[in-house]
């Protein structure tokens, strides 16, 4: 490494989430639109060669050493395991997100490629509500997906869920006896002004603060270190484990955030509310060296803002939607 990918506010930035599609199985209503997506055609997606030339710049030159591949949804992106293992050469932290539907079919093969984390998204233990949310009855393919993982030798296994307030909010103690009981990491993600139907308003995210003392009020909990990771995180004093919670809203992590994004049809993002992105799908065609892609990059990254400022007037809702940013 000869260089660090640093901001104006000294942020130095290590962590890239990469999308490998836009398109996805599921249509989760506070992602993506019933219908309506315009996909992205195959041939503006970034090739696995052109994903792993970026990645090997970035890894190379600015030391980052975590890559998370996400979508739409990633396992729908054909010969995924040949791009995990052209990845996990990099010798990386290399973790995938996945809604989990089709993860029994493909599991082994990513494990075997090199994969070696794994975060499946699940919002509901009710088989009605699942289809209400996902428009989609394949609650029992997630949880197969999951315990697939577990078989698999993924360690850990965490299992995301987006908390929405008169939505999911009653099933909290649900999913951490689930994670408890099942030896998974559950992740529980305030939810963010990123649905393609614009359904989110304040009053429906349920703050890290409110799960923390529901969860509190029935386990003993104690807060862990936290790094750089978004996740603030406790463990249960009883030895059953650790739990998560994504704060965007209400604690926003700005001030220590060290992600960059790549999206599917090469445009690279300096933070998941950025306003602005940076073509680099146009500079890989166009012949640029290595020199050129990683000036942009660093220029890219020094643009960066102090942070989202969701919730004030200054906010600016970003045009795409989670699914086509990857999360
Ligand atoms: N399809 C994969 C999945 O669902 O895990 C990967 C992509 S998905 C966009 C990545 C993560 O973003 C998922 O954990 C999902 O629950 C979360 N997500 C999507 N929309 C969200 C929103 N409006 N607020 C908070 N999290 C959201
Ligand atoms: Fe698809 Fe994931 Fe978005 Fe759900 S959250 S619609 S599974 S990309």
């Amino acid at each position: 490494m000869s260089e660090q990918l640093i901001d104006t506010f000294g942020r130095v930035h290590r962590d890239l989430r990469i999308s490998v599609t836009d398109r996805c199985n599921f249509r989760c209503t506070y992602c993506m639109p019933e219908e309506g997506m315009d996909w992205t055609p195959r041939e503006e997606l970034l090739t696995f060669e052109e994903i792993e030339r970026l990645a090997r710049l970035l890894v190379d030159r600015f030391g980052i050493d975590g890559i998370r591949i996400t979508g739409g949804e990633p396992t729908v992106r054909a010969h995924l395991p040949v791009l995990i293992k052209k990845l996990a050469d990099l010798g990386v932290d290399l973790a995938l997100t996945t809604n989990g539907a089709t993860l029994r079919l493909v599991a082994h093969d990513l494990r075997e490629a090199g994969l070696k984390r794994i975060n499946i998204s699940l919002d509901t233990f009710d088989r009605d509500r699942f289809i209400r949310l996902t428009r989609r009855d394949e609650l029992a393919k997630v949880l197969d997906g999951i315990n697939a993982a577990i078989e698999a030798g993924f360690e850990p296994v965490k299992v995301n869920c987006v908390v929405m307030k008169g939505v999911n909010d009653d099933e909290i103690l649900d999913f951490v006896r689930f994670g408890r009981d099942n030896g998974v990491v559950v992740r529980f993600i305030e939810f963010m002004p990123l649905d393609a139907d614009e359904i989110w308003s304040e009053d429906k995210v349920m703050s890290q603060a409110e799960i923390v003392e529901l969860i509190s009020a029935h386990y003993a909990i104690e807060p862990l270190e936290r790094g750089s990771a978004p996740a603030a995180r406790w463990r249960y004093t009883d030895g059953g484990g650790e739990v998560g919670v994504i704060a965007t809203v209400t604690e926003a992590f700005c001030e220590s955030c060290d992600r960059i994004r790549l999206t599917a049809e090469g445009a690279f993002h300096n933070c998941l509310f950025a306003v602005k992105n940076y073509d680099m799908r146009a500079m890989l065609r166009g012949g640029a060296t290595d020199d050129e892609i990683a000036d942009a990059l660093k220029g890219a990254v020094h643009d960066k803002w102090a942070g989202h400022q969701i919730g004030q007037v200054h906010f600016i809702r970003p045009k795409k939607s989670m699914s086509q940013l990857g999360g």
